[in-house]
């Protein structure tokens, strides 16, 4: 059987673990398969070569993927996904693995309804938004890096008396700033998904900490945010309380360097798993994790809502600032 395996959406770290897995399970098989470079962009192209083994050597600790991506609005076309589908065919793909996010397993739900296409998610975006799963490829290592750039900014905070926000990454998911949040003992959180957190909400925060005693304060905040992104935060707090603060915007640093071991392991076991179901004959599903164990899901479950970063999270974090 012929494989081809492509990452699409935004990079994760943990990408390379899943397509090296694809790979060497796919030889231990008696499989072959390619490597579709720059996601559904590349596939449009015919943009595609065969993997061998060895070429997955080294790569497992490397953060970003081989096969590179791109973003491919051209896909939502039906007629577009007719004609990805008829060059996977004609040069005898017969099941596709899809390591990336919301939107590319949207297409490949999409490429199986339509065509017929077996396909595989593999989740892999640093925002762990996918439903019915626990994880996904990248945010385990995105999260530690945010915590390791928020852990210096404290220092110089606390050393200044200063406020900084600090901005992570997340346009419509709080999952990785919550979970920042926490991990950094940030005194508030700001994120899309709890419209409770306002801009006075927030101040009134900041000033029962002044009172407290505090000095210095972190505040994360999620990208997309309802009350405004931290550049604009922060011009707001300036402007109404002439406050002495600094926005640090974390930025693409999130999304670069070597995977964490969860993120390694489990794009290994995911990657080796999607094999294993395609040549088995499943058709359209996806991988993840609930309570620690191995899960598969119905490629359509991906249409269902995105899950919410857990509510009691976002209360601990004003609990434990005090
Ligand atoms: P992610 O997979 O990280 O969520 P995107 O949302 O950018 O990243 O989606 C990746 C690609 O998947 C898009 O560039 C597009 O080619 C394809 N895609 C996204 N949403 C859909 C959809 N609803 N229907 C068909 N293709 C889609």
């Amino acid at each position: 059987m012929r494989l081809g395996v492509l990452t699409s959406g935004g990079d994760a770290p943990g990408m390379n673990a899943a397509i090296r897995a694809v790979v060497r399970q796919a030889d231990a098989l008696g499989h072959e398969v390619y490597g579709i470079y720059r996601g559904y962009q590349g596939l449009l192209e015919s943009d595609w070569a065969p993997l061998a083994t060895r070429s997955c050597a080294n790569i497992l600790q490397r953060g970003g993927t081989i096969l590179r991506t791109a973003r491919c609005p051209e896909l939502h076309h039906p007629e577009r996904r007719a004609e990805a589908a008829a060059k996977l065919r004609k040069v005898g793909i017969e099941a596709l693995v899809v390591i990336g996010g919301d939107g590319s397993f949207r297409a490949a739900e999409a490429l199986h309804r339509e065509h017929g296409i077996a396909c595989a998610g593999i989740p892999g975006t640093i925002d762990n938004d996918l439903p019915g799963t626990d994880r996904t490829l990248g945010f385990d290592t995105a999260l530690n890096t945010a915590v390791e750039a928020i852990d210096r900014i404290r220092d110089t905070a606390s050393s200044h008396g200063r406020l900084f926000l600090v901005e992570v990454m997340g346009r419509s998911s709080g999952m990785l700033a919550v979970h920042t949040a926490i991990a950094c003992g940030a005194e508030a959180v700001l994120y899309p998904e709890s419209p409770n957190d306002t801009y006075e909400s927030l101040v009134s925060q900041l000033h029962a900490n002044w009172i407290r005693g505090k000095r210095s304060s972190i505040v994360v905040v999620a990208e997309g945010d309802g009350v405004g992104n931290a550049v604009g935060v922060g011009e707001r707090l300036k402007r109404d309380y002439g406050l002495d603060l600094r926005v640090v915007v974390l930025g693409h640093v999130q999304r670069g360097g070597s995977p964490s071991a969860l993120d390694r392991i489990w794009g290994s076991r995911w990657g080796s798993e999607a094999v294993r179901r395609l040549v088995a004959g499943e058709r359209a599903f996806y991988l993840g994790e609930v309570g620690g164990v191995l899960a598969v899901q119905p490629m359509a479950r991906i249409l269902d809502p995105h899950p919410v970063p857990p509510k009691d999270l976002g209360a601990l974090v004003s609990v434990l600032a005090r």
